[in-house]
């Protein structure tokens, strides 16, 4: 019966738009911006006012309806590209420094629309960037290079069924209900600079988690079994929902509310410092990290947040001994990156947002005793503090001015140790705002 109606309902929504919900993440588009839109707060929600309901019936799909929507589709093109008219960018990732400028300028739209208290714009732009967001957290849009995935059919042969079909529409077509009703939205910056930049580190998460999903989802139609494909679709979704609440409720509150108001405030405050040792560096280009960042040597193991792989193949916690009230003591940090040498990590920075760089650089105590590296903080291109640090010394403190700076660099190089024992470690890697 629940399916029969969910086949009247397919049927009726493709005699409508016979194109537009045949292919993509149509239906899930709505209901993910509508689960985001219920965990705003009140008055929020009163402010977006009449435009609530149609930023999930309609704007969110702006980007997909440049074409028959002539009406909206400027608020889904940049000033920059007049003539792109259907903006790729807006539908599928591509480098981290074009992602960046796409959600930047959105978002800088929609918070200029709200500031200059023209709501139906503002929320037309928003329907834009949440459009954005889900489309790159859509189990079908993963897949670098291969949105159809023609590639991944050879390694994943389809079975008779699906033999001659594209599987981009299959993998994300469905009639979700997403719901994320204990969530509470996050604010993303106190300004459009660091909410955009935040934001997109929020959206990688997010493919990231689709990329989970898409592989169960193909087994899954393969075995014509369409609970587990509604299952792995929820879970991308509601990932993304959650996202799309964040990025709601941080151009919302900007939009409304003065920077020095959004500073003060204890989310605000919470924003002063921010670690880095999570996010992504522009080496991890499709968001993982490539063979050439590997270890060089030792030639094991590769360049990983949170843990050190001891031998390449043994995650093990992140330890630097570090110097406190005049002796030395280890220490254990779940925020940091242990990296290989000949190899740097470069971080886009927002700009104009934070003032200081601060990070403990060292060699892990047990595993590294015997080696000796050089550790260098660069920013665009030139270097703010480099130090040699052996086995055995405690880790080295930098503290670096920031201003003016757009990437941020990690490198480091071997000294002479034992190389087999360079496991180098940025530990407690911060951003520090003024
Ligand atoms: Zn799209």
């Amino acid at each position: 019966m629940k399916m029969y109606f969910k086949c009247l309902l397919l049927f009726l929504v493709g005699a409508f738009f016979p194109l537009d919900a045949a292919l993509g993440w149509s239906q899930p588009h709505l209901a993910i911006t509508r689960a985001a839109l219920e965990v705003l707060p009140a008055w929020q929600q009163k402010v977006l006012g009449d435009e609530m309901p149609r930023l999930a019936d309609d704007y969110c799909l702006i980007p997909d309806h440049v074409f028959t929507d002539p009406e909206n589709a400027k608020f889904a093109m940049m000033e920059s590209k007049p003539k792109e008219k259907y903006l790729l960018n807006l539908h599928l990732p591509a480098q981290q420094l074009e992602d960046l400028q796409t959600i930047r300028y959105f978002m800088g739209k929609a918070v200029a629309s709200l500031q200059a208290q023209n709501v139906k714009d503002g929320a037309r732009y928003m329907g834009t960037i949440c459009h954005q967001i889900e489309d790159y957290g859509s189990p079908s849009h993963t897949m670098p290079g291969d949105n159809m995935f023609t590639l991944l059919g050879q390694f994943l042969p389809p079975s008779e069924v699906m033999r001659d079909q594209l599987l981009h529409g299959p993998v994300e077509s469905g009639s979700l209900i997403v719901g994320i009703r204990d969530y509470k939205p996050a604010l993303l910056g106190t300004t459009v600079d660091e909410a955009a930049w935040r934001l997109m580190h929020r959206i990688y998460e997010g493919i990231i988690n689709a990329r989970s999903t898409t592989i169960p989802i193909i087994q899954a139609l393969y075995a014509e079994d369409p609970k587990t494909v509604e299952v792995q679709q929820l879970k991308a979704a509601t990932f993304d929902a959650t996202v799309v609440a964040d990025a709601l409720y941080t151009m919302l509150s900007l939009g409304t509310r003065s920077n020095l108001e959004l500073e003060e405030s204890v989310e605000g405050a919470a924003l002063k410092r921010t670690s880095i040792g999570k996010f992504f560096p522009l080496e991890a280009v499709s968001l993982y990290y490539p063979q050439a960042q590997f270890f060089s040597s030792p030639h094991w193991g590769h360049a990983r947040s949170g843990v050190v792989l001891a031998e390449g193949k043994r995650a093990m916690p992140l330890k630097l001994q570090v110097n406190e009230d005049g002796s030395l003591k280890e220490r254990e940090f779940s925020n940091g990156i242990s990296a290989g040498m000949g190899r740097s990590l470069t971080f886009l920075l927002p700009q104009g947002v934070y003032s200081r760089f601060k990070v403990l650089a060292g060699l892990h105590p047990e595993l590294g005793a015997l080696g000796k590296v050089e550790f260098t903080v660069s920013g665009d291109g030139k270097v703010l503090g480099s130090a040699v640090v052996g086995g055995t010394d405690p880790a080295h403190i930098f503290e670096c001015e920031l201003v003016g700076i757009s990437q941020l660099q990690l490198s480091l190089s071997a000294k002479g140790g034992e190389a087999k024992s360079n496991y180098a470690i940025w530990a407690d890697p911060v951003l520090l705002k003024p």
